[in-house]
């Protein structure tokens, strides 16, 4: 293992007493990972300190142009009182895929893995042990340069910063009211939308306002062109039950490869459900759905594991999903993958990282 450098805090912070009160990505805990890359010595530094700001030049690039990128996975309480983190290799490459759509220079998954590994061992006692309750992991990558020039940057920060946070469902597993979207676009084909990175969460904003304006709770995003095919819902993948399959779109690069979503087709596998990853057209949908062969529809994402769709509305007609409840197969899917973070379900996987 690389030689990880350790500055120990002065004090450590109170941790709060009601986790389920805090709010998402609000509390940090005690200590925080970072390494810097420069030209001469590429990545370099690998360093865990005691959780603290940053100081960045106003001309910082990232700042005005956005050249960066993230991870979020999470830390949980495992069986046995254990701390353990839900496919962090896979979140670890991933990082590095979106760096090489950013033009950002590649790290070393093992160095970053062990980096993330140790700081959770030291930050252990941060993962709450409520039903649904974890401890986020955030790792970032931005580029440092103090210039105004619109260039690839010579110069980049990694770090990774914990939060503890409360169940996602905090009043019950809920489902969501959707809306499809077909005047805003997330991420045009050829654009950046299989990458972790800013540019797609702020072209979802507004959209994602408006929908809220309207009564949903999230955005069904479809593609740039023909407004025609689906993406993903919010800042998750979408899935769905048609016909006793279980179809999602493909990833033609619109899209995130989400974590969740490969672990939902993966259990599909494994429990014979056949599935599709192809391209689905709200046309497709609304058939199905009149034909009443549109059994379910769901999201996947780290925050939520599998967020159940009751309401799909389009052009102004809402068409009920499920009869206005969760779905069965949904109901099934976050039981069991909720199962696996916490070890109540055997890890028949390898998804478990300790
Ligand atoms: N799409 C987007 C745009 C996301 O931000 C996320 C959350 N990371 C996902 C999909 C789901 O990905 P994952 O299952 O890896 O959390």
């Amino acid at each position: 293992m690389a030689d990880i450098r350790f500055v120990q805090a002065e004090s450590l912070k109170e941790k709060p007493a009601d986790i389920s009160k805090v709010g998402f990505g609000r509390v940090f805990t005690d200590y925080m990972f970072e390494m810097d890359y420069n030209p001469e010595e590429g990545w370099h530094d690998p360093r865990i300190v005691p959780y603290q700001e940053v100081s960045l030049s106003p001309a910082n690039a990232t700042l005005h142009y956005g050249q960066a990128i993230f991870e979020g996975c999470k830390a949980y309480r495992y069986e046995g009182g254990k701390a353990v983190v839900f496919r962090a290799k896979d979140h670890v490459a991933r990082l590095n895929r979106s760096a090489k759509i950013l033009d950002i220079p590649a790290v070393d998954e093992k160095l970053v893995y062990d980096a993330l590994m140790k700081l959770i061992d030291i930050e252990k006692d941060w993962i709450p042990d409520g039903p649904g309750q974890s401890l986020y992991i955030r790792p970032f990558i931005f580029s440092t340069d103090p210039y105004l020039g619109v260039s690839v940057g010579q110069y980049y920060k990694l770090m990774i910063i914990l939060s503890p946070v409360g169940a996602y469902y905090a009043h019950g597993f809920a489902p969501v009211k959707i809306m499809v979207e077909d005047t805003y676009v997330r991420a045009p084909k050829g654009g950046l939308g299989a990458a972790k990175t800013p540019a797609n969460y702020a072209a979802s904003l507004h959209g994602g306002l408006v929908a809220h304006e309207k009564g949903y709770d999230q955005t069904l995003w479809m593609d740039g062109i023909e407004h025609k095919y689906v993406g993903e819902v919010g800042s998750m993948n979408i899935l769905f039950k048609i016909d006793g399959k279980v179809v999602t779109p493909e990833l033609d690069g619109t899209i995130l490869d989400g974590i969740t979503r490969r672990t939902v087709l993966q259990v599909c596998k494994e429990w014979g459900i056949p599935t599709e990853e192809r391209k689905v057209s709200i046309d497709e949908l609304i058939e199905a759905y009149e034909n009443g062969k549109l059994e379910e529809v769901f999201g996947s994402g780290t925050a939520a594991v599998i967020s159940p769709v009751s309401v799909l509305g389009y052009q102004g007609q809402d068409r009920v999903i499920s009869g206005g409840k969760i779905g069965q197969f949904a109901q099934k899917l976050y039981d069991y993958i909720d199962g696996l973070h916490t070890g109540k379900e055997k890890d028949v996987y390898g998804f478990i990282d300790v």
